[in-house]
């Protein structure tokens, strides 16, 4: 007996403090009292009575205790189930909510009903590594217990994990829509901000500056990438610096840079700014930037457009600016007519493309002396309803879609036909656009054709080669290995000097029309003299173009120019060249 009540005052002891140990400790002490008195008494029906029921009530008590613990440990697996429930719609809500304070709030609702603790607070803090950490602050009874301390660290880790994606993904999108370099919002930015201002209601006007440094290419060349990098990062502090809070400046790209001004202001206004901006940049890096194309639009806010055509249109102004060396020019009206112009062009020359209406003409190159006709040139002539259009008309619309290469392939493959019908070498234009195609030289090769290629020569312009166009002279010097024969066209209307003649891989000098025309004074025919001269010191054939009087190609074939082409001797023409005969000199026209 001794031994059992030592078992059951043990077993009170480890009961928490409450109603059910104190009615368990009675109830012992209500058996134990009966069995000793039962003992005590020995006989006599009070002590059969007591021998009887003295158990009774620890059993009941026994009975009453494992009602209550069945009942607890139901209501424990209930609240299991809906802490683990919560802890799901947490979970869940993280995807969604993209404001971790938010959700940590959410995690407290769930804390507090579950817990019935109206006092539980949650905090998220920052671990020294970045990452994040959510505690709650809960009463005494709450982290006694473990299940709720351990329903509250599941409720933490969901909203740390979902704050450490937040950032992520904040971090990621920050780096996707700024310049790495400069820092400035990019290109992106750009147009978002751009397409979101102009799509809200109530937004005013919009201006935008696009902001291109001139000869910034060079400043790379001469002072190496570490030099130009820094004029970039120089120029949009400057930039961030005029324009303040008053509008958003972004990296466009290279060195381009877009401003944009909410609210638009006047044009004057923009102007003014625009020269505002020049002063700091040019200023900020001396001797490296000397000026800024900048194309200017205002935008007013019931101008019916879309919120892309803003940008671009200010492109375009900032090209026109560059192309005429204006500093600033304002998209108006006439650029704009000027723009669907051109819009209307490409897609006429898209349709002619498809519907093959380019043709190709044929102007004869003839031997200065003897005036035979030694090789053609191939130009294309662009032919619809309206009649034949010149190149200058359509070449550089063609050149800036791109279309020139799918035409230049026709030309090359009418002047294979050329080859076979005349029996000449042809000469076949070449732009820059065209040189700059990566695979131009294969191309090439293909639409002329097996064998014969000492007899194509391809005519590049000046400021083709000496641009720019690393690519150019690569594919030139590959064609060349070829045996295609390179000419140098239009020379005379760029800016090369003729001591770089040597170095270029050219077989044939074109001097241009533009000389041809002063030769007849004496210092148009010292000029002319010095260019054949050194043409054949470098080793070149000279041809003089645009030869329009007997008294010109005479005075050429005194310079010792080798072939001529111009009026004179033969005009473009779809049929054969003819040999031609001249008259006496100064007496007029040829016959052909
Ligand atoms: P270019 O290569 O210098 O071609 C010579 C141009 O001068 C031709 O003009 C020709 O008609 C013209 N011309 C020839 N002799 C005389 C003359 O005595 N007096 C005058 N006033 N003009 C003369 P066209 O055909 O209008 O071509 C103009 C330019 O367009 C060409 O200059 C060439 O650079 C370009 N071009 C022509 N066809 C093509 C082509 O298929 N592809 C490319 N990329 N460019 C082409
Ligand atoms: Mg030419
Ligand atoms: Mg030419």
């Amino acid at each position: 007996v001794l031994l059992a009540l030592a078992y059951v005052v043990l077993g009170i002891r480890r009961m928490t403090a409450g109603a059910m140990r104190t009615a368990a400790a009675l109830a012992v002490a209500l058996s134990f009292g009966g069995l000793t008195a039962a003992f005590v008494i020995v006989s006599g029906p009070v002590a059969e009575l007591l021998t009887s029921l003295w158990a009774l009530p620890v059993v009941a008590v026994v009975i009453y205790g494992g009602v209550q613990h069945t009942r607890a440990s139901i209501a424990r697996s209930a609240r299991q189930k809906h802490m683990r429930d919560a802890v799901a719609a947490l979970t869940q809500a993280a995807w969604f909510d993209r404001d971790p304070e938010q959700l940590l709030e959410r995690a407290e609702v769930a804390a507090r009903a579950l817990l019935g603790a109206q006092d539980i607070e949650g905090r998220i803090t920052r671990t020294p590594r970045g990452a994040h950490h959510t505690s709650f602050a809960a009463p005494a009874e709450v982290t006694r217990d473990p299940q709720a301390t351990g329903f509250l660290d599941d409720l933490g880790q969901v909203v740390s994990a979902a704050a450490d994606r937040h950032d992520l993904s904040r971090r990621l999108r920050d780096a996707a829509e700024h310049d790495f370099l400069t820092g400035l919002p990019n290109r992106r930015r750009l147009d978002t901000y751009v397409s979101e201002h102009w799509e809200r209601e109530d937004a005013g006007g919009l201006a935008v500056l696009f902001c291109d440094l001139d000869a910034f290419k060079r400043v790379n060349e001469e002072f190496g990438h570490p030099t130009g990098d820094s004029v970039l990062q120089a120029t949009a502090r400057e930039m961030r610096e005029t324009v303040g809070d008053a509008g958003l400046v972004a990296r466009y790209g290279g060195d381009e840079f877009v401003i944009v001004l909410p609210d638009a202001p006047s044009v004057a206004e923009v102007v003014a700014l625009a020269r505002r901006i020049e002063d700091a940049v040019v200023a900020a890096s001396p001797g490296k930037v000397r000026s800024l194309s900048v194309g200017v639009l205002v935008a007013d806010r019931d101008e019916p457009r879309e919120a892309h055509s803003l940008v671009r249109d200010a492109d375009t102004a900032m090209f026109e600016a560059k192309r005429k060396g204006l500093g600033v020019r304002v998209f108006d009206a006439e650029l704009r007519a000027r723009v669907l112009r051109e819009i209307d062009l490409a897609r006429r020359i898209t349709r002619s493309v498809a519907e093959g209406e380019f043709d190709v003409h044929f102007q004869p190159i003839v031997d200065a002396t003897s005036l035979e006709v030694v090789a053609v040139e191939a130009l294309s002539r662009w032919v619809d309803e309206d009649g034949a259009h010149e190149p200058r008309e359509w070449v550089s619309a063609a050149e800036e879609s791109g279309q020139i290469i799918e035409i230049g392939i026709g030309v090359v493959r009418a002047a294979r036909r050329a080859l076979e019908l005349f029996a000449l070498p042809v000469g076949v234009n070449v732009s820059p656009r065209q040189l700059a195609e990566p695979d131009l030289a294969a191309r090439l090769l293909e639409a002329w054709g097996p064998g014969d290629r000492d007899k194509l020569i391809l005519e590049i312009t000046e400021t083709a080669l000496l641009d720019d166009l690393p690519l150019g002279v690569e594919t030139l010097q590959s064609l060349r290995a070829e045996g295609v024969r390179i000419a140098l066209d239009d020379f005379g209307t760029g800016y090369s000097t003729l001591t770089r003649l040597a170095n270029l891989p050219v077989d044939v000098l074109k001097v241009d029309r533009a000389l041809t025309g002063d030769v007849t004074t004496a210092r148009g025919c010292a000029v002319l003299r010095a260019v054949v001269d050194i043409a054949h010191a470098s080793g070149l054939e000279v041809v003089v173009e645009g030869i329009e009087t007997v008294e010109q190609l005479e005075i050429v074939r005194e310079l010792g120019a080798d072939r001529v082409q111009g009026f004179l001797v033969g005009r473009p023409a779809s049929h054969a060249p003819q040999r031609v005969r001249l008259p006496q000199a100064g007496s007029g026209r040829p016959q052909v």
